[in-house]
């Protein structure tokens, strides 16, 4: 039998592994060589972040020479579009944040840039808080239930399956809007009275917003800090992180795309490590991984 030589195998093992998820760009640190049957594979964007236009930390400049040298691939700006925020109360505003993200992304061609928004849940029937011309303007459309989603977080039911069922129906609605992208961090139940957990889902619920989420292209966002929306519920952080894969499992069995993102603010921008743990775990495919090297950019 013909010797190979351990490093040129390892070598060659690398290269072919490369080549099957280039467009994921991984890196040495993730390439998980020890546990061989999750995807090697380490996403390089962060599609959901916030600057000082709504509750980020930092202005634009600032935010995308972080980007640069973080040397992430993508990144999207989505701060809040939400009744009674910045964005949406004024124009004049919505203008100067669009025009200064064009001005700042067009110094440099490290990282790409993505206008965007995050809107809110308005309510059960999935009513979203940004209307189709301001969404025209914007490249990456995301919506999140918040404090202002009547019949989930505002006036929660008490009845914890009249709640899984109005969330549900939320996101339904969600994906009859044609200009919406993603769905931020998907399941934020768990600082609400009831609380709800990912466990408490029921599957037939979930397996019918999974396909309504595949047949119209609305993208799951996994969100590094998820515990966030769940530090009130005494849930242990790894019982969260197992339910929550199964909830990922559920969704990429129906072919769902997904992406990662830190929603900067609270775990600072590029920070996906817990998304990219909970990805793995659940094994989705890196073809149902959003490439946003294919996302269109609007020029002005
Ligand atoms: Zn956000």
């Amino acid at each position: 039998m013909k010797s190979i030589h351990r490093r040129a195998f390892i070598g060659s093992t690398a290269a072919a592994a490369a080549s099957t998820f280039a467009f994921l760009k991984p890196s040495r640190s993730c390439a998980a060589e020890e546990q061989p049957k999750t995807p090697p594979f380490c996403v390089n964007h962060d599609l959901h972040t916030h600057t000082l236009y709504s509750d980020g930390a930092h202005p634009i400049p600032l935010h995308i020479l972080e980007a640069r040298a973080f040397e992430l691939e993508a990144i999207a700006i989505t701060d809040h579009y939400t009744p009674g925020s910045k964005l949406a109360a004024s124009d004049n505003e919505f203008e100067r944040y669009l025009a200064e993200i064009e001005r700042e992304r067009s110094g440099q061609q490290d990282v790409i840039v993505l206008k965007g928004a995050e809107a809110t849940v308005l309510d059960a029937t999935g009513r979203i808080s940004i209307d189709a011309a301001h969404a025209a303007r914007l490249e990456w459309v995301l919506c999140d239930l918040g404090g202002q989603s009547e019949g989930t977080l505002k006036h929660t039911p008490p009845d914890k399956m009249k709640y899984a069922e109005n969330v549900i129906r939320s996101y339904l609605g969600l994906c009859d809007v044609p200009y919406l992208n993603a769905i931020a961090h998907p399941f934020n139940t768990g600082n609400t009275t009831p609380a709800l957990m990912p466990e408490d889902y029921p599957e037939p619920l979930l397996r019918e917003l999974a396909a309504k989420m595949a047949a119209t292209g609305k993208v799951f966002d996994v969100m590094n800090d998820t515990i966030f929306w769940f530090s009130r519920s005494g849930i242990a952080p790894r019982a969260l992180t197992r339910q929550y894969v199964e909830i990922v499992k559920l969704f990429a069995a129906q072919k769902v795309r997904f992406q990662v993102s830190s929603d900067d603010h609270r775990t600072g921008l590029g920070n996906t490590r817990w998304s990219q743990l909970v990805l793995q775990r659940a094994a989705v495919p890196p073809e149902q991984i959003v490439d946003a090297k294919k996302i269109k950019l609007l020029r002005t």
